[in-house]
């Protein structure tokens, strides 16, 4: 209101920046509480909880689109033994440099996670299981043959992965039979030798 008091004006605007600060504060920290409900804290990745909300939306669209999609199931061998021989940290390391050779050999537009404990699970828009198995055959392939520094020890670890792939049917799919059929290639793999990338059955 006209006539203009400087100090009523200067404590009107102190408040309301007051106000903007607690506001934009509590949207940071809400946004801050989301990242890390789906983020997996030990390698970085997105957690199964992302996985499972966002693998629903991607399917859905390439469906609709009639566009391929494929997922790969990805299950460390052995590594019980791997905990057993250089210790549950050993473990941990090597999760951590399995995710970043991960990230590393995937496009951005693919969608890689920690599904559970030594298990992988990646996402694959726009791609048709022939593309998907050479993606995973790489992947296999680099782990298999540069093995696993772990810093504080200086021991190597010689690790192998196995892969089950399953890609969306053109018809009557659903993601839960998606996930079934990539899972029982993934067991597929563990059952015939493992170190090996086994693709469902279309
Ligand atoms: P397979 O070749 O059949 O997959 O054998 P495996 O030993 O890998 O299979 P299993 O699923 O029996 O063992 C997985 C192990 O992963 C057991 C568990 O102690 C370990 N593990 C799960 N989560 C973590 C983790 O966050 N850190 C570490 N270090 N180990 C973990
Ligand atoms: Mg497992
Ligand atoms: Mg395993």
């Amino acid at each position: 209101v006209r006539p203009l008091n400087p100090n009523e004006l200067l404590a009107r605007l102190r408040t309301q920046l007051r106000r903007k600060a607690y506001h934009d504060g509590l949207r940071a920290s809400v946004v801050k509480t989301y990242e890390m409900a789906v983020t997996d804290s030990l390698t970085g990745l997105h957690n199964r909880l992302y996985l499972e909300t966002h693998l629903a939306t991607l399917f859905k669209r390439a469906v609709e689109r009639r566009r391929p999609l494929s997922i790969l199931m990805t299950d460390i061998d052995r590594f019980k033994l791997i905990n057993d021989t250089h210790g549950h940290d050993g473990g941990d390391e090597v999760l951590r440099e399995f995710a970043r050779r991960l990230r590393r050999n995937v496009r951005g537009s693919d969608l890689a996670s920690r599904y559970g404990g030594e298990e992988f699970f990646i996402v694959m828009p726009d791609t048709d299981q022939t593309l998907a198995s050479i993606v995973a055959e790489r992947i296999r392939r680099e782990v298999a043959a540069t093995p696993f520094e772990i810093n504080n020890t200086g021991a190597s670890i010689a690790m192998t992965i196995s892969i089950g792939i399953a890609s969306v049917l053109p018809d009557g799919d659903t993601v839960h039979n998606l996930m079934k059929r990539a899972d029982d290639a993934l067991y597929g793999a563990k059952s015939s030798g493992r170190n090996k990338v086994v693709s469902a059955a279309a």
